[in-house]
């Protein structure tokens, strides 16, 4: 059931953009052991901003779709229509741009981060602490190098988004020392 856009409580909005998120990434699986349902991910990710009492419901609906437009089929004017011009301009922030080559899109992306708005930075932050959690305590099938390099673009990504939120700063610190980067 799509979300309709004239019924946009707080309430509804959050429930709404956990259920869309859940069924765009209904057939996607994290890269763990365990093949964790993807769906995991955002909703941590929301989680974690709400545990440093981010409040801005734009962003925790943002949280949730983040990675919709990256991983699947959803387009930002399909955010914009359900969820409103803001989440979706907030989305459309934390999606890699796809116009630049592979290779350079990670450098990038961190070169960008502290040109964004306040909510898509914590966005960024928070989707990195959950990565790095990740990578912690359900190791991807990487090697040494791919792991290293992964930790070490979260770090780069964390010191340029930072210093808006202490607690989720603290959280970010706290991860980035269990992965020895700190
Ligand atoms: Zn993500």
């Amino acid at each position: 059931m799509l979300p309709n856009a004239n019924k946009m409580t707080d309430a509804y909005s959050i429930v709404a953009a956990a259920s869309f998120a859940a069924e765009r990434h209904r057939h996607q699986r994290r890269k763990d052991d365990a093949a964790t349902p993807y769906i995991n991910h955002p909703l941590i990710v929301a989680q974690f901003l709400s545990m440093a009492e981010v409040a801005d419901i734009d962003v925790l609906v943002a949280a949730l779709l983040h990675d919709t437009v990256e991983d699947t089929e959803t387009t930002i004017d399909e955010i914009a229509e359900h969820f409103g011009q803001r989440v979706a301009a907030l989305v459309a922030e934390v999606t890699d741009d796809r116009t630049l080559p592979k290779a350079e899109r990670k450098r990038v992306e961190v070169e960008r981060v502290a040109g964004k708005s306040a909510g898509a930075r914590l966005i960024k932050v928070a989707d990195k602490i959950a990565n790095l959690r990740d990578i912690a305590d359900h190791p991807p099938q990487w090697d040494a190098a791919r792991t290293a390099a992964y930790r070490q673009f979260a770090a780069d990504m964390i010191a340029r988004a930072r210093g808006l939120n202490a607690t989720l700063d603290a959280m970010a610190d706290a991860e980035l020392q269990r992965a020895g980067l700190a």
